[in-house]
């Protein structure tokens, strides 16, 4: 039996695709790309944007945690694999087994590395994290000798780079925080290859680094929001547009659509919704929409968000609840029962943006979309 869903999210490939290309043709040749799909690939699904990655001809996928490791490699994803995020001791031995690339910043995690490398007659590929300035993951600079002088005695671990990542690049057109951070991971960098006697790569570039900063593309980019086609903020694209006069282009690669559940007339004086937050002015037509908060349609666009119904906006009235929305759809009258809703993307030539709802819920794009509920069913398009 087969059946009509009542919403889902359409990946497109080709936008995917013009965004890795994008990023890609800003590095130099040498220079890897890693396609950051941690927390559900940002909310866009992360096995479909995995296989679009890998069609996409990135180098490597970034993910938070052991946890969605697992889930690529029981795909059948095959492409190397950072864990971004920290994993348990106690799992360090299924990321040797998979082929998973912790990072690590504990002398702790090293020596139960080192453990399951011998246990599972293998190499284990890790990433060292430095503190520069961010006060979250990393090594701090007195413990460093200490990491390093243990690493020695490693014989069956494999550092392949130091990493950082940045602290204040997207919320800021004054870069100074972000140079300082990088003076302090190229001096940290150069104690590693004096101390190890070898150089290990290096990696620092998160979407705004990338697009801002080429000197921070080093050996691998770490590319989240941009491959989504998103920004990383306003300040991010007036910093851009202050350094070129024509930034590069991100496609949006996701929408979010629904379907019209019931119309209705509502008298005059009447209200809308939980609370009674919302009360008829005048006669209004009012269509029900199958999604809520439950979904990521977050309640703070209670009275304030839009969706695209017939063409044009249709504003939400009264509150957001769990699993539904009420919108004003008088001005619409084409619009029928269970016609297409767009929540996100464009529609007629106009659009709604995670950056549009992120603003009204006074949050970030990444928020936006990153919570989009994992029950919603992913389609490439
Ligand atoms: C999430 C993350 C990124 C990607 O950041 P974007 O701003 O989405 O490009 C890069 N590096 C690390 C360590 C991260 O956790």
């Amino acid at each position: 039996m087969t059946y009509e869903l009542l919403q889902q999210l359409e990946i497109n490939r080709a936008a995917f695709a013009h965004n890795v290309k994008t990023f890609r043709s800003l590095l130099k040749p040498g220079c890897r790309m890693m396609a950051v799909v941690k927390s559900n690939a940002y909310g866009h699904g992360l096995l479909p944007v995995a296989e679009l990655a890998g069609a996409a001809g990135v180098d490597a996928l970034g993910v938070n945690s052991l946890e969605e490791g697992v889930r690529l490699r029981e795909a059948g994803c095959r492409l190397p694999c950072i864990i971004l995020g920290y994993t348990l001791r106690q799992d360090l031995g299924e990321a040797v087994r998979l082929e998973l690339e912790p990072v690590l910043y504990n002398p702790e995690s090293l020596e139960q590395l080192q453990r399951e490398a011998v246990r599972y007659h293998r190499r284990a590929v890790f990433h060292l994290k430095l503190e520069t300035g961010v006060h979250r993951q990393g090594v701090m600079e007195k413990d460093m000798d200490g990491f390093l002088d243990l690493l020695q005695r490693m014989d069956r671990t494999d550092l392949q780079s130091v990493s950082m990542h940045f602290a204040n690049i997207e919320d800021t057109t004054d870069h100074s925080f972000a140079r300082h951070q990088l003076d302090n991971f190229l001096r940290l960098h150069g104690r590693v290859t004096a101390r190890l006697g070898r150089r290990p790569a290096l990696q620092a570039a998160c979407t705004a680094a990338a697009l801002l900063f080429p000197e921070t593309h080093f050996d691998m980019i770490r590319t989240g929001i941009g491959i989504y086609g998103l920004w990383p903020s306003k300040e991010t694209y007036l910093s851009a547009l202050l350094l070129q006069q024509h930034p590069p282009v991100l496609k949006p690669v996701l929408s979010w659509k629904t379907r019209v559940a019931q119309l209705k007339e509502v008298p005059a004086g009447e209200f809308v919704g939980y609370g009674c937050t919302f009360r008829a002015t005048h006669a209004l037509r009012l269509a029900v929409l199958p999604v809520g908060y439950y979904d990521g349609y977050d309640r703070r666009l209670s009275g304030t968000g839009y969706v695209l119904a017939g063409g044009v906006r249709a504003p939400v009235l009264g509150r957001v609840c769990m699993n539904m929305i009420m919108v004003d759809v008088t001005h619409v009258p084409a619009v029928r029962l269970e016609d297409e809703v767009v929540l996100l993307g464009s529609q007629n030539g106009d659009r709604v943006s995670a950056e549009d709802l992120a603003g009204l819920c006074h949050t970030i794009n990444y928020e936006m979309v990153s919570r989009l509920g994992a029950h919603i069913p992913r389609r490439v398009v």
